[in-house]
């Protein structure tokens, strides 16, 4: 078969035959295609979509591309499930989430991303916290996630690779915005972790990479209707990210806001109501509760009794993080030697929070070109919410940079990717709708 042959197809708006796909998912896996090739079918089907079986295809085909975890051998005594988000800015969910739902009784094997387009990725925020492993062995990751209930490590090379090469091609060639290329690769990845459930943040907004609300529900039913044909149980909490969620966006800060969190020191609403939002759903979705405002005071208990940040702690040990990491975070992380509050007058009334991401990235947070090293220290801190009253006291942000003149690039991207009013904006809400699947 001749992949020409292939992009072809989809460039003219046919559709792939299931040997296709298997051509394509085995060429991305063994890494015979050549990145050119891959780009141009991944724009072909940014612009040119897929039919569902296509899509269906594509993941379980991306699934089976490597190893497929099995837990029934280690005699866990509560569910598997997982919470994945579509990405967003600041979006430091994750750290929180997995302890938090591993104090509840879940078990929490959590294989993130990296990075992806203007969003910021989980797996290198948590190589920010010195000696992390993100990349275990899969015998060490299960064992830390029976002992702990939960790990938060990076996509290994046996687990849907094919999505691993993918994921990083689509990363740097504009073609991560399309339904059946997130429904693949988020759902291989977590088909082949052997999940039980799985609970998806599905963000809306300027920083999401489904930006209206109707495009929100079309991936959201995509991800329903896909991980069914697999018979994942999967739920949908579609979330705001019309603004930067919480108070950081970038590698380091965004760890260090997270710790503030489970210290119970300082938790944004915005990220508060996110994060037991969709952890109480993690619950709910496995039967280990079946009343929503239950579910909720249980995840918010893990937190103020410290149960979660002790899970945290256990996690970052047993994959070689600092011991007493929760305690003394700011000792550990790297700070950027440079930093600017940026100042604006007026309501924060509107924020283009994917130039903010593309601000971070141009700060060396974010990646240009696969395989790109990253600083982790740069981004912002203390950012604004929507509807602040910003003055000469109250910045829009504070830039953590290289240099001064990165700080004074960014801040004039950040300035620009920021509206301000006279007049105090609407406050819109952060969860705006769940869709819950069966299988
Ligand atoms: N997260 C993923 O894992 N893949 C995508 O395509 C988008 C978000």
């Amino acid at each position: 078969m001749l992949f020409t042959d292939v992009i072809r197809t989809k460039r003219d708006g046919g559709e792939l035959s299931d040997e296709q796909i298997q051509f394509f998912v085995d060429g991305l896996a063994d890494g015979s295609l050549p990145i050119e090739q891959v780009a141009s079918l991944a724009m072909a089907t940014c612009l040119n979509s897929m039919t569902f079986d296509e899509a269906a295809k594509l993941t379980l085909a991306m699934s089976e591309s490597g190893t497929v975890l099995d837990w029934s051998d280690l005699g866990l005594d509560g569910p598997v499930v997982d919470k994945h988000s579509t990405g967003g800015v600041g979006d430091k969910v994750s750290f929180l989430l997995a302890p938090i739902a591993a104090a509840c009784g879940c078990f929490v094997p959590m294989i993130s991303g990296r990075g992806l387009g203007h969003t910021g990725g989980t797996t290198d925020k948590a190589e920010a916290i010195p000696g992390y492993n993100t990349a275990p062995d899969f015998e060490t990751f299960r064992k830390v996630v029976k002992s702990v209930g939960c790990a938060v490590i990076g996509q290994t090379a046996d687990l849907a690779p094919a999505d691993r090469r993918l994921y990083a091609i689509r990363d740097v060639t504009a073609t991560v915005e399309s339904v059946p290329l997130i429904t693949s690769s988020i759902l291989s990845k977590k088909i082949a972790a052997g999940l039980d459930a799985l609970v998806m943040d599905v963000k809306t907004g300027s920083g999401a990479f489904m930006p209206s609300h109707e495009r929100a529900i079309q991936l959201s039913e995509s991800i329903i209707a896909t991980a069914a044909r697999a018979e994942l149980k999967t739920n949908v909490v579609i979330t705001d990210m019309n603004e930067v969620l919480g108070t950081t966006a970038g590698n380091a800060l965004e760890i260090e806001e997270s710790m503030a969190y489970l210290r119970d020191d300082y938790r944004d609403s915005r990220l508060d109501e996110v994060v037991l939002a969709l952890c109480a759903e993690m619950l709910l979705a496995t039967g280990l509760d079946d009343d929503l405002n239950n579910a909720l005071a249980r995840c918010d208990k893990a937190v103020t009794s410290g149960q979660a940040a002790e899970r945290f702690d256990e996690m970052c040990v047993a994959l070689g993080g600092p011991a007493g990491f929760v305690a003394n975070s700011a000792k550990h992380l790297v700070q950027a030697p440079v930093t600017r509050a940026v100042f604006a007058s007026g309501f924060l009334a509107e924020v283009n929070v994917r130039a903010v991401g593309n601000a971070i990235i141009e700060l060396g947070g974010g990646r240009h070109m696969v395989g790109e090293e990253l600083d982790l220290s740069v981004g912002l801190s203390e950012v604004a919410r929507i509807g602040t009253l910003l003055d000469s006291e109250t910045p829009l942000a504070i830039i953590h940079a290289a240099s001064d003149d990165a700080a004074a690039m960014a801040e004039q991207l950040l300035l620009k990717a920021c509206t301000t009013s006279d007049e105090a904006p609407k406050i819109g809400p952060v969860i705006h709708e769940k869709l819950t699947g069966d299988s």
